[in-house]
């Protein structure tokens, strides 16, 4: 069961909607799919078409001690699970920081979900306790990026933070794919931060390129994935894409697991 967490300091990069689109796609794959909106914008449930103002239980109780099962709000359409937030995920922010060991909350908390097949996580735009707890509970991180002058500069501390996390509370933390998101491709500054990426994340960078698309800006106000929006658009056809190329890398890591053992 791996867990992602799919993070960038920057906003507006695509998270949520890779957070969403990943979940949609991994569960039409007849994969058992977690989502945890782990950010107080609560982008991540109204995109799965819950209403955030409307929950009592959220990750913020998950992080409290509430088990997974009282917390999980099952998505039909979407077909996972979603353990959702909204604004009050703020204060839970706040504590975890006071608390000796809050980072730690959502990995503990987690310890009753093994029977998902994929756990994803969908984090705020900064590096901030929820983040932390997100790195330290995850097998992998995934970080879609927009391709745009700025996009390389948090890239450094996001990846020291990553780094950090692996030496001390993580040691199995890895990148488990950088994902090229809102591309244009006749835009030159575009083309050469995507050429950059693939000589900075040369095994990381997914092969699946996410374009700009209007479907998938469309699809959060319905309350759907894209896949289930409009499943012909570029937009969920190359999450769709992206769906194969995750789970191409999860059979050649367990085929590689399998022959060490
Ligand atoms: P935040 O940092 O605020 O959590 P985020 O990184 O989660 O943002 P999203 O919410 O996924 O980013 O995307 C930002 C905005 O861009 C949203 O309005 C979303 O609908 C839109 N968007 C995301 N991906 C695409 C795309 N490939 N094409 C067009 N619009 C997109
Ligand atoms: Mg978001």
């Amino acid at each position: 069961m791996p867990l992602y967490a799919i993070t960038n300091q920057k906003g507006g990069v695509g998270k949520t909607t890779t957070s969403v689109n990943l979940a949609a796609g991994l569960a039409a794959s007849e994969r058992r799919v977690l989502l945890i909106d782990l950010d107080p914008q609560g982008n991540a449930t109204s995109g799965s078409g819950v209403n955030k103002n409307e929950l009592s239980t959220t990750s913020a109780e998950l992080l409290d001690g509430t088990s997974v099962a009282d917390c999980v709000v099952h998505c039909e359409t979407a077909g996972y699970d979603l353990i959702g937030a909204n604004s009050l995920l703020t204060v839970s922010e706040v504590n975890l920081t006071r608390l000796g060991n809050g980072e730690f909350r959502l990995r503990e908390a987690l310890k009753q979900a093994d029977h998902y097949d994929y756990i994803l996580v969908d984090c705020p735009p900064a590096l901030n306790s929820l983040t932390v707890n997100a790195l330290i509970a995850a097998d992998g991180v995934i970080i879609p990026i927009q391709c745009e002058y700025y996009a390389l500069e948090g890239l450094s501390s996001l990846v020291q933070t990553i780094e950090r996390i692996r030496h001390t509370a993580n040691p199995n933390l890895v990148i488990e794919g950088v994902l090229r998101t809102m591309f244009d491709p006749r835009n030159n500054l575009a083309r050469d931060v995507s050429k950059q990426l693939g000589v900075f994340f040369k095994k990381e960078l997914y092969h699946t390129i996410i374009p700009r698309n209007v479907t998938l800006a469309e699809a959060p106000s319905h309350g759907l994935s894209v896949i289930h929006y409009d499943k012909n658009s570029r937009g969920a056809r190359t999450y769709i894409e992206l769906v194969g190329e995750v789970l191409k890398r999860e059979r050649k890591l367990s085929t590689s697991t399998a022959g060490e053992r």
